[in-house]
C-alpha cells in the first residue's frame, strides 16, 4: 500500500493545480492493458533434448489476467509483442495511480466544501 500524502496541508489552489497537472500526465487511454507478463522456460518432454539436461526452451512469454476471484486467464505473447505489452501494462498502472491521486484530491476538496457549508449554516447558540 502506497502511503498517502497529507493533502490537508495544501491550499485549495495547490490541490486544483496538482489535479490539473495529473490530468495532463495521463498516458494515452487507449494504450492500456491489465495483467502481468510472465517469462517461462519449458521442457518439451523428449528425453534426448537439451532441455532434459536442464537447458530449457524459452523464454516463452505469457500474459496472465485475473478476471475475478476464481477465474484467471493466460495466453502466450509472441516475442515481437512483448515490448508493446510491457508498455501497455505500465500505462495501465500509471493511469490507475494517477486516477487514485486525483480521487484523493477530489475527496479532500469535497471535505473542504462540506466544512465551509457546515460553518456557514451552523446555528448560533
Ligand atoms: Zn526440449
Amino acid at each position: 500500500m502506497v502511503e498517502r500524502e497529507n493533502l490537508a496541508k495544501l491550499s485549495t489552489l495547490a490541490l486544483r493545480n496538482r489535479r490539473h497537472g495529473l490530468t495532463q500526465l495521463l498516458p494515452p487511454l487507449g494504450e492500456v492493458l491489465r495483467g502481468s507478463l510472465m517469462e517461462r522456460y519449458l521442457t518439451c518432454g523428449h528425453p534426448d533434448c537439451k532441455c532434459a539436461r536442464g537447458e530449457r526452451h524459452g523464454p516463452v512469454w505469457y500474459l496472465s489476467v485475473t478476471l475475478d476471484q476464481s477465474h484467471r486467464m493466460g495466453r502466450t505473447i509472441p516475442s515481437d509483442q512483448v515490448e508493446l505489452v510491457r508498455r501497455w501494462i505500465e500505462n495501465y498502472h500509471l493511469v490507475k495511480e494517477r486516477l487514485e491521486k486525483i480521487s484523493d484530491i477530489n475527496r479532500e476538496l469535497l471535505r473542504r466544501e462540506k466544512d465551509k457549508d457546515k460553518n456557514r449554516n451552523k446555528p448560533r447558540k
